[in-house]
């Protein structure tokens, strides 16, 4: 915990939301909730106690029984008016995610609207949680299915998306039915809490929708929780294990999607200058705090010869705080992920990277305390070294080689992580033999950060996901419901009599 006696007596606390009611908790373990650009304490957040997590379970529980049942148009209705107030309020919502996580003004309102699709999906439940029906499977007899829904679901954010991802999660759960108990990130929880405030605004009835706010052990309780039926977590690779091995053992449906190292492709008959921008754009765009950041450049023939129009370009990024007019990049979310970068970033120049853009120490005027990292560029890397191995997390490009297309194919399907990819070509050829033998779940074709509006399902392969269903689109329907078939047979009040049948028919 970092709360300092100072902060405690000025800042305000960030509630807990049980059974309609936004309340103080009780526990005596808070954290600051701190702005990265400044170290300015906004708030301070609580971990909530056992207590706490079982009563908000026990809300959602009761909840259930009659939201179980809402009409479709219900359900409907309110994501409709959600939209609507997300929409009223994008510019405050933008700022308070700018002011917690830093991100630019302009990627907090990207953040936000990419959660806001999900809510107009959700407004469209009506032909997304159809069943099936099938008439006369036997003479007299239909066979149909229907999608109901599980009961509480749960759901478990990471900090680099609190608005987007903790709409992935409570709108399709409770559009289908269910009832729902959200832990936000710990170290932003402040725009979350005014989205579920909306939500309940729109008229999402009291239960429906809880917040508990903790770290490790409150993640564990919902995992553990009897009557919680499934869990979606999105974070990293190391925690979204733990989840997801922890909540099955404990009989639950969970979804978990996790880390990743993006590699993007550069064939030597891309157009180059759209290519390198794009490039620049997905590597250092949001400080690389993106799951779907480009982290590796894979430069393959001629294509290496860019290199230095791609440092170039790096260079021209303004890094500076999110609110600043003309930022490209902001902090890190905190003094850990700086410290833990620069540290990368060392570690990678020890085992042979060559540092071709050192973004160790930029000057940030009017911002002598921000967690600033500038673009970094690492050349020369070679798979098995740290940079190359672990999820940096920052804004920092590793830049790797190969001759053809095919070794780069390798190369991406040899690593851990299956999040996100891109190829950049003029060839239709070459980028199809990619789309085909890529092991990767988000994949862009002349398109550097692939994430898939909700009419599709995101995905990810190996080390990035693990469970079967990903959140939204189609998928997220099927996870948050349980499929039951029914068959039915009608006697009319004339039908004779049949003899009874041990075999089995219909
Ligand atoms: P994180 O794994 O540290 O935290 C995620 C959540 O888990 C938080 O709510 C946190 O409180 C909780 N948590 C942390 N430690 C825990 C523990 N020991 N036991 C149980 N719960 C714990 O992730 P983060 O740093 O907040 O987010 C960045 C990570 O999320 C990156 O790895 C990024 O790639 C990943 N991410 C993935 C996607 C995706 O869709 N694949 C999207 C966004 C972020």
């Amino acid at each position: 915990m970092n709360a300092s006696s100072a902060s405690e007596t000025r800042a305000a606390t960030v509630k807990l939301l049980i059974d309609g009611q936004f309340v103080e908790s009780r526990t005596h373990q808070w954290r600051d909730v701190v702005n990265p650009a400044t170290q300015e304490v906004l708030a301070r957040v609580p971990f909530a106690t056992p207590e706490e997590v079982n009563a908000a379970v026990a809300s959602a529980k009761e909840a259930f029984k009659t939201w179980r049942k809402a009409a479709i148009g219900v359900r409907a209705r309110i994501f409709l008016k959600y939209q609507q107030l997300i929409r009223e309020h994008m510019g405050e919502l933008a700022a308070l995610l700018t002011a917690e996580q830093g991100k630019t003004l302009p990627d907090a309102e990207g953040d936000v609207f990419r959660g806001l699709e999900v809510v107009e999906h959700a407004a469209n439940i009506g032909t997304l949680q159809l069943g099936e029906w099938a008439n006369n499977v036997a003479s007299g007899v239909d066979t149909y299915s229907l999608l109901q829904p599980l009961g509480v679901c749960a759901g478990i954010t990471p900090f680099n998306f609190p608005a987007m991802i903790p709409l992935w999660m409570f709108p399709m759960a409770i559009a289908t039915g269910n009832t729902f108990v959200l832990k936000p990130s710990e170290q932003d929880p402040m725009v979350t809490m005014r989205l579920c405030e909306l939500a309940l605004e729109a008229g999402i009835p009291p239960g429906v929708l809880n917040v508990v706010h903790g770290g490790a052990e409150v993640v564990n309780a919902l995992c553990d929780h009897a009557d919680i039926q499934a869990i979606s977590f999105v974070g990293s690779t190391r925690v979204g294990t733990h989840v997801y091995h922890r909540a099955s053992l404990a009989g639950k449906r969970v979804q978990c999607m996790m880390g990743a190292k993006n590699h993007a492709i550069v064939m030597p008959d891309a157009h180059k200058e759209q290519s390198l921008n794009a490039l620049a754009g997905a590597a250092f765009g949001a400080a690389g705090q993106r799951c779907m950041a480009v982290s590796v450049a894979v430069l393959v023939g001629r294509a290496r010869e860019w290199l230095p129009e791609l440092v170039a370009k790096a260079k021209q990024l303004k890094v500076s705080a999110g609110v600043e007019k003309g930022a490209d990049l902001g902090p890190l979310i905190s003094r850990a992920a700086h410290e833990r970068v620069l540290g990368l970033i060392g570690r990678g120049v020890q085992e042979g990277a060559k540092l071709a853009l050192d973004g160790r120490k930029p000057t940030v005027p009017g911002y002598p305390d921000g967690n600033f990292v500038g673009p970094t560029i690492l050349a020369d890397v070679k798979p098995g070294m740290s940079v190359y191995q672990e999820e940096i997390f920052g804004p920092v490009l590793c830049v790797m080689q190969t001759d053809d297309l095919d070794e780069a194919i390798a190369l991406i399907n040899a690593n851990p992580n299956g999040n996100g990819v891109a190829i950049f070509t003029q060839s239709g050829a070459a980028a199809r033999k990619f789309q085909e033998d890529i092991d990767v779940g988000q994949v862009g074709i002349n398109v550097p950060i692939p994430v898939p509006v909700p009419l599709f399902s995101f995905t990810g392969s190996r080390a990035s996901k693990l469970g079967d269903l990903g959140p939204y689109g189609k998928q997220v329907v099927l996870f948050y419901t349980q499929t039951k078939t029914v068959t039915a047979r009608w006697f009319d009040d004339n039908a004779t009599a049949q003899s009874m049948n041990t075999t089995i028919r219909l």
